[in-house]
């Protein structure tokens, strides 16, 4: 992602005021929980939406400033000062030299992880506009969030139970982390959807790992089949509606446990189509 791409003329500041390890202890993953406030009248966002985040570039990479973008994870709340807080949801990255086999630290995200609650950071967007809640009372929604990803799902669900009454369809949420302790959001330190599970229509369903160790893969296609049946009615209906969010790769290894579910690779390929058509397959993938 290059800086030039994105329009980012229209910057503000946003102060730190709480900053938060929502990963456990135990956990390989740091993935850490930022309350940002900003005072800036008319800033609105909706769920699935990202903010820009300018940090200092490195100068050895040429770059004066590094833009990444973040979904915001919860819709903004206004403060009785008339500020606005919402939090973004970050996860320290680091990438390893294909040349050297040197790991190097990612730009943005150990900014922002490192960052002290206090200090102010230059920020742009809202960017992007992707997870509408569909106008349709029979809406069956399965949204499936990989580790980060779960970030716009948080602000997506609470606007479906909170902002939109008219809304009686039912939600699946798989939500995916290698081990039980990296589940962001529905581990023992945070159990979020919890609160919308005497809501009947709602259920979140934890995908983890075949085998519990930080290196393998979620296993999508289990918990797809732990819902075999329903999985399989709801595909085949007009009325559901399919949101992916999170790191790219997730994409293929879906596809598989799609067509796993279904039957077969092509018939998934076309089921797929049909939904993407439709507008009812919509991916923020990274
Ligand atoms: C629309 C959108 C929404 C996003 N929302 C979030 C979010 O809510 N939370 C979040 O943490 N990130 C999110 N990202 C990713 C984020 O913008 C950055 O790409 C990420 O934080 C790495 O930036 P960096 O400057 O730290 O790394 P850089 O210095 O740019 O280094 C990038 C390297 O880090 C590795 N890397 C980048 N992203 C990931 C990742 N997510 N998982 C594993 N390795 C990675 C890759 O190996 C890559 O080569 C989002 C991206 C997009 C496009």
């Amino acid at each position: 992602m290059r800086l030039q791409d994105w329009d980012t003329s229209d910057r503000f500041a946003a102060t730190l005021i709480a900053t938060q390890r929502i990963t456990p202890p135990g956990s390989p993953e740091e993935v850490r929980e930022l309350m940002f406030e900003i005072n800036r009248p008319g800033f609105s966002a909706s769920a699935g939406q990202s903010v820009g985040i300018i940090a200092p570039g490195d100068p050895a990479l040429g770059e004066t400033e590094h833009f990444r973008l973040y979904s915001i994870a919860s819709l903004p709340e206004a403060t009785t000062g008339g500020e606005l807080r919402f939090p973004i949801c970050v996860r320290r990255c680091d990438y390893i030299d294909a040349y050297n086999g040197e790991r190097y630290p990612g730009i943005a995200s150990h900014y922002l992880c490192d960052l002290q609650v206090g200090e102010r950071v230059r920020m742009t967007g809202p960017y992007g506009d992707l997870f509408h809640a569909p106008d349709d009372p029979e809406a069956a929604l399965i949204l499936i969030g990989a580790g980060t990803g779960i970030a716009p799902f948080r602000a997506f669900v609470k606007s479906l139970y909170f902002r939109q009454p008219r809304f009686g369809g039912r939600v699946r949420l798989f939500h995916g982390g290698r081990t039980g302790v990296d589940l962001l959001y529905q581990n023992n330190i945070h159990d979020d959807f919890a609160l919308y599970y005497d809501n009947d229509t709602f259920e979140a369903i934890r995908v983890l790992s075949a085998r519990p160790h930080w290196d393998h893969e979620i296993d999508w296609l289990a918990a797809l089949q732990s819902r075999a049946d329903e999985m399989r009615d709801w595909l085949m209906k007009p009325h559901t509606y399919i949101y992916v969010a999170g790191v790219e790769s997730i994409r293929d290894r879906l596809d598989a446990a799609f067509a796993e579910l279904v039957g077969s690779p092509e018939l998934w390929r076309r089921r797929k189509a049909e939904l993407v058509a439709g507008g009812r397959w919509v991916e923020l993938l990274y």
